[in-house]
């Protein structure tokens, strides 16, 4: 059973102050969690998790995961400007991106961020850019075909197989890009892959790390390069549905360390950094969205219509995503309604959830939207007017913090021109 870390008096309370719909996140369990991360790759010393910050651009939430160790991995211009004003520097920034703009390049290299490049033709872009190259830079590999590893049917849709997707470099370019990135003074390198969406899969690591670690080794000894550091990425995922469980991150970092022993020490890399970027596996079971019912509706099929949207919580509309909804202070009552819990926009697919079953929904009953932490808030948008909400921080104390405040019309007409 999955349980809310809010109870319906701590909601009650906070919503005297901030109204529903509102994010929060919990800072115990994103702290337990990232120092379970830590532990489970301490055999690494060079290890670090560089949280991908368009799962939750928020720098309350990015201030905490540095506290725990982490960097952040930035794509955009604005994620690296967030990333500058919170503190983070050399070493702390990755910047892996695609289709990416001279300036955004130009901005990463200034702030000494690894940058990943998506593709062979990037490396004459970036020389052109920056002038010249950085002494330390990734190369995104995609090794084509098909890759199932306890995939998720959405996370599918994120990612789709390599064969289809738009990201990375072929195992050929990757050879030519560190060849020419050393011609152009390049004097360490890392690999980067991502494979592979919400894996619910102790195995998902393990096969990507042997996969990376035999081309880091063929690839080393083909160019001469020096590899230091291979990024893991992203799509260590979470249960999002009450019945799966959970990935275990010790299981996964021992897998890794078996393939890094067998791979890459007899290689005479044993010095290889391992490097991460998880934004879902760090965040997502560590917030809420928490809505009130306003409407009930008998017509075909139940209906509970609430105060948010998909413009707070794209993932159920745009890929038919699961989210466990509790209804507050009815934890213990039985499941014996089905209903549709829908939002307010004007498009048919803005349902939380599809004939689920939940007890009995009455108006002004607080619901928990489960696992919203990451891709959540972030995938957010102005759709119909909608106004973005408040992001709140559930401190270790029980005080809460207001980490964003909630969007105003005033704040949908800043960019018009009258
Ligand atoms: C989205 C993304 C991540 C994070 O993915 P999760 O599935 O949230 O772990 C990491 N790296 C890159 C390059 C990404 O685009």
């Amino acid at each position: 059973m999955k349980k809310p870390f809010l109870t319906l008096a701590q909601a009650r309370e906070i919503i005297k102050t901030y109204p529903t719909p509102f994010h929060i996140y919990d800072e115990r369990g994103i702290r337990e969690n990232a120092r379970a991360l830590r532990a489970a790759f301490a055999w690494n010393p060079g290890f670090k998790e560089y949280f991908a910050v368009k799962a939750t651009p928020t720098p309350g939430i990015l201030k905490l995961l540095r506290e725990e160790g982490c960097g952040v991995d930035c794509s955009s211009l604005t994620e690296l400007m967030m990333a500058e004003k919170c503190g983070f520097d050399c070493g702390e920034i990755m910047f892996s991106s695609n289709e990416t703009p001279a300036q955004e390049f130009a901005l990463a290299a200034g702030l000494g961020a690894y940058i990943n490049l998506d593709d062979l033709t990037h490396v004459e872009f970036l020389h052109k850019t920056l002038g010249k190259v950085p002494e330390t830079v990734c190369c995104r590999f995609n090794p084509g075909g098909v890759f199932t590893l306890g995939e998720s049917k959405e996370g599918f849709q994120v990612m789709d197989n390599p064969g289809q997707a738009k990201y990375g470099m072929t195992r050929p370019q990757l050879a030519q890009a560190f060849t020419r990135l050393k011609e152009l003074g390049a004097k360490r390198f890392g690999i980067h892959a991502f494979l592979a969406s919400n894996t619910i899969s102790n195995e998902y690591y393990p096969a990507l790390a042997r996969l990376l670690f035999e081309t880091a080794a063929d690839v080393a000894k083909e160019t001469g390069c020096r590899v230091a550091f291979i990024n893991l990425s992203g799509g260590v995922g979470v249960p999002y549905r009450p019945e799966q469980s959970a990935n275990d991150i010790a299981v996964i970092g021992e897998g890794v360390r078996r393939a890094y022993e067998e791979i890459l020490v007899p290689a005479g890399m044993g010095d290889v950094a391992i490097f991460t970027e998880l934004g879902r596996f760090m965040l997502a079971p560590f917030g809420h969205l928490v809505t009130t019912a306003i409407h009930e509706k008998h017509i075909y099929k139940e209906y509970i219509g609430v105060d948010a949207c998909a413009a707070n919580l794209m993932r159920p509309s745009m890929y038919g995503a699961y989210h466990h909804i509790t209804v507050l202070g009815k934890e213990n009552a039985p499941c014996d309604h089905v209903y549709d819990v829908v939002g307010s926009l004007c498009e048919n697919s803005d349902k939380f959830a599809i004939d689920r079953a939940l007890p009995k929904i009455d108006r002004g009953d607080v619901l928990v939207i489960h696992d919203t932490g990451a891709h959540g808030f972030s995938m957010g948008y102005n759709y119909n007017g909608k106004l973005r909400s408040a992001e709140l921080l559930l401190r270790e104390d029980g005080s809460v913090e207001l980490m964003r405040r909630a969007e105003t019309p005033e704040d949908y007409f800043a960019t018009l021109v009258w």
